[in-house]
């Protein structure tokens, strides 16, 4: 209620038509969840004391537009098509001078072997000496034609990047989301089957965060999935595999991991989460603390991915069962029955 009656401030005080984009601009201003946002909007009012329709147009295209991506991908698909047209034809001009070069030199070798005088001779250098010129010429003109298209290749290269990673990242937490989680864990099971090589998985989940969507609204739990993704992140490093795999579950894939290392890991991550006091910014109100609870599966000679990720998937409810903010992995005697889910060793 309090953003909602921000927003609807912003939009009685600057004038503006109360339409769904303006309050949802105005909305997520008020919430402060994207800094750059903000510091864009404080920007053009501090600079102009209001933000004209093609402000709000422009903020709402760059930052909140759900076809944002989509069209970039649209204006990049053009742009790549532009720059394969000009290279074609780049290569058709090329193709074209070296023929032309080809047919003089041939040319000028009849002409030569058929010379019977000085003058003659004089005359086809002469030609050849310009033709060799001109082709000089062009291939300098080409060369710089060249250069300004393997500039914009790389542009290319550089705004497909950045396209692609953004549809991998869960824009909440900045994590991996589910799509890279499913391409990675593949990857590295793959990779581990192959060099035989250990390989565990984490998954957790978060305790009882029904109740604290419930009791401090979703966009204070948006908040907390932040922290907790924030804790992750500090926990792990290098080769190791973090992503959003749902709402409320993360996943870690630690590739040449034994089982047990993974458990510390996987212990650091309960601790992290657990020793931050979440205090309300807005209000300063302490809303406690949250728990998850993880479970633990290493790769098995015989195994799947899926596989892999349903015996972590087991230890983690055997977790939630046994009274959460705990650890579990397959190996615990706690989970005997995930012994039951084993797949056969080949
Ligand atoms: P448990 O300890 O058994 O995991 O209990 P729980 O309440 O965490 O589990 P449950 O799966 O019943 O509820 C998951 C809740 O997570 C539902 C929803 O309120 C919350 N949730 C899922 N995705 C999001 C999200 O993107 N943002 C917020 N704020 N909450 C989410
Ligand atoms: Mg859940
Ligand atoms: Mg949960």
């Amino acid at each position: 209620m309090a953003f909602a009656e921000v927003a609807l401030g912003q939009i009685r005080s600057l004038r503006q038509a109360a339409i769904p984009r303006n309050y949802e601009i105005w909305y997520v201003y008020a919430t402060g969840y994207n800094p750059a946002f903000n510091k864009v909007i404080n920007e053009t009012l501090a600079r102009n004391g209001k933000l004209t329709e093609s402000d709000l147009e422009q903020i709402y295209d760059n930052y909140l537009s759900p076809i944002r991506t989509t069209e970039r991908i649209d204006k990049l698909g053009g742009r790549v098509i532009t720059e394969i047209d000009d290279v074609m034809r780049l290569i058709t001009d090329a193709l074209g001078m070296t023929a032309g070069f080809g047919n003089s030199l041939k040319g000028a070798a009849e002409k030569l072997g058929a010379a019977h005088s000085r003058e003659q001779v004089k005359a086809v250098i002469t030609a050849l000496i310009k033709s060799t010129t001109e082709i000089q010429e062009a291939n300098k003109a080409l060369e710089s034609r060249l250069e300004h298209s393997k500039i914009e290749i790389n542009n290319l290269q550089h705004s497909l990047e950045a396209i692609r990673t953004e549809s991998m990242t869960d824009p909440l937490t900045g994590l991996g989301n589910r799509k890279y989680f499913d391409r990675a864990v593949a990857d590295a099971v793959a990779m581990a089957l192959k060099e035989g090589a250990p390989l565990s998985l984490l998954m957790f989940d978060i305790d009882h965060f029904k109740s604290f969507n419930d009791n401090y609204g979703h966009l204070t739990g948006d908040q907390v999935l932040r922290l907790v993704a924030i804790s992750l992140k500090q926990t792990i490093k290098g080769q190791d595999i973090t992503a959003r795999y749902g709402g409320e579950e993360f996943a870690v894939v630690l590739p040449n991991t034994r089982i047990n290392q993974a458990v510390t890991v996987a212990d650091h991550i309960r601790r992290a989460v657990m020793a931050k006091e979440l205090k309300k910014k807005s209000t300063g109100e302490i809303l406690g603390r949250v728990t998850i609870s993880v479970g633990v599966s290493m790769l098995r000679c015989g195994d799947t991915t899926d596989s892999l990720i349903e015996r972590a998937d087991t230890c983690l409810y055997v977790a939630k069962r046994n009274g959460r903010n705990r650890v579990v992995c397959e190996s615990d005697s706690e989970c005997s029955f995930c012994a039951d889910t084993q797949v056969q060793v080949a």
